[in-house]
């Protein structure tokens, strides 16, 4: 079967990674998280500026020191930042904050898409983040709009947070998913917005094993008809 391009999007916290994974897993393709991409971008630049106001100038200017890969490990893949693994780093609320604030920057956008799009070059890919059926990918022949109510996103990264042993509040987790939700979908540059060939799927009220048993399903009716 000829491999394709499988373009996740869809709000924070709505389970894209745990999606993605499991796909590429099942189809054996190679997984790309693109918001591991600008959190290892933010966290540079929180070691250079710290969290004050965001200077468009320096952070441009930090671009080409700037190197992001990633590496198989036992626990799964991880990001890395001129070499060293961030990925236990990079899952923070600070910087996932940030992440969401740099990657309101043209400039800094066009840096990470464009590794992004050499990546998919050989297809047999799935990456998942907020534009990758509308600008990375617009190509992909399966896109996946994945969503999910704002109080129950938050119920689950309150969770995650917990079971990393922060000390989150719910109420601050939630303001978090809103802020987040309209950070990405207002700003001027790709906000997120749904492909209108995408697959929506609410999983609001889906378990993992239903709503993995549907997408599988839409998957492989994709691979049969390229
Ligand atoms: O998906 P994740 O929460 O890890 O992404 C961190 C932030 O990076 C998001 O809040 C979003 O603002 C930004 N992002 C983006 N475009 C992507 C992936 C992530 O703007 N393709």
């Amino acid at each position: 079967m000829k491999p394709i391009i499988v373009a996740i999007d869809g709000y924070s916290s709505c389970g894209k990674s745990t999606v993605a994974k499991a796909l590429a897993k099942y189809a054996g393709y190679t997984y790309v998280d693109t918001g591991a991409m600008y959190r290892a971008t933010a966290l540079y630049v929180y070691r250079q500026l710290g969290d004050g106001a965001l200077d468009k100038e320096a952070i441009l200017s930090m671009l080409e020191n700037i190197h992001i890969g990633f590496v198989k490990t036992a626990e799964g893949q991880h990001v890395t930042l001129n070499g060293e693994d961030v990925e236990s780093l990079i899952r923070t609320l600070e910087i996932g904050n940030m992440a969401s604030q740099i990657s309101t920057i043209k400039e800094v956008r066009a840096f990470l898409v464009a590794q992004q799009q050499a990546m998919g070059q050989n297809k047999g890919i799935v990456m998942d983040g907020r534009d990758i059926g509308t600008v990375v990918f617009p190509q992909a022949e399966l896109k996946l709009f994945l969503t999910a109510a704002p109080e129950v996103r938050a119920e689950r990264r309150f969770l995650e947070l917990q079971a990393k042993g922060e000390t989150p509040v719910l109420e601050d987790v939630l303001a978090d998913v809103n802020d987040r939700d309209y950070r990405d979908t207002h700003r001027a540059e790709s906000p997120l917005r749904q492909a209108e060939d995408a697959v929506v799927v609410d999983n609001s009220n889906m378990t993992r094993e239903k709503q993995m048993e549907y997408i599988i399903e839409v998957f492989k009716g994709r691979c049969a008809t390229v």
